[in-house]
């Protein structure tokens, strides 16, 4: 069994947004249309990583999981009322250094704007599943093990000290991760976390590695259709080997530069 892990960013028109992985509102609305009359029900990630875990009889027929990156105040305001008009929930991965009122834990330069602590909670009082996207968006592969523990825990006290509950779920910031930041997220207390995959989640899956696909502005509802329906291989598998090559250069440079820095 395969389930599509959809990782949508920012939901905008394109003269609000120069991203290329910025969905427009009126595709989300197509996307989130075809779900609902191919007869998908959305899951939770925590609800996918206990099912891979081996409680698959406790999901629904057409599982699927929505996932949105990095907290763009968007996701308020144009994907929420549809996600909930259909029925759906989503899980949010929010960089608490990036939330628009994270007064001094505020890190690193915010690429939009970004969802504020009220409509985080507003969120997630709507049954939207809140999960941890790190501190600052750095890349966690490339890190020091004393930053890396930083930006994983502070992420995640931020978000359970400010919701109050417990956020068990991580994504990787660029999909970046290796064997060390698996050990330390599962040291950190997170209980599983996705990437970037282009591959979608099926049994034999690490809990700490769940794969997802990419839903980008040139995504057409056909090959949206593709995806969801679980014939994405071919159609990534370019791309696939595009990220392989470039894990391959990042873990080249990290023997060269961070080795020699003592990293
Ligand atoms: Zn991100």
């Amino acid at each position: 069994m395969k389930i599509p892990v959809l990782m949508y960013h920012e939901i905008a028109c394109r003269q609000d947004t120069a991203s290329r992985l910025a969905v427009t509102p009126d595709a989300f609305a197509s996307q989130l249309g075809y779900l609902r009359d191919e007869g998908f029900t959305t899951i939770s990630v925590a609800e996918l990583a206990s099912a891979l875990a081996g409680e698959l009889g406790r999901l629904p027929k057409r599982p699927v999981v929505i996932t949105f990156d990095d907290g763009f105040a968007d996701f308020h305001g144009a994907a929420l009322p549809v996600l909930l008009r259909y029925g759906f929930s989503a899980t949010v991965f929010v960089t608490t250094g990036w939330i628009a009122d994270a007064g001094p834990h505020t890190a690193g330069i915010r690429p939009g704007r970004m969802l504020s602590w009220s409509q985080i909670r507003e969120a997630a009082e709507a049954g939207m599943e809140i999960g941890a996207h790190s501190h600052t968006h750095a890349q966690l592969d490339q890190l020091r093990p004393g930053t890396l523990r930083d930006e994983l825990v502070t992420s995640k006290a931020l978000l359970e000290d400010g919701l109050g509950r417990a956020v068990p779920g991580l994504a990787y910031p660029y999909g970046y991760s290796n064997a060390r930041v698996r050990r330390v997220a599962h040291e950190a207390g997170y209980a599983h976390a996705c990437a970037v995959g282009n591959i979608m989640a099926g049994p034999r899956q690490d809990a700490f590695a769940l794969s997802r696909v990419t839903i980008r502005r040139s995504t057409s509802l056909a090959t949206f259709g593709t995806i969801a329906s679980g014939r994405e291989a071919v159609l990534f598998l370019k791309d696939r080997s595009l990220t392989k090559g470039y894990a391959l250069v990042r873990r080249t440079r990290a023997l060269l530069t961070g080795v020699s820095r003592g990293a």
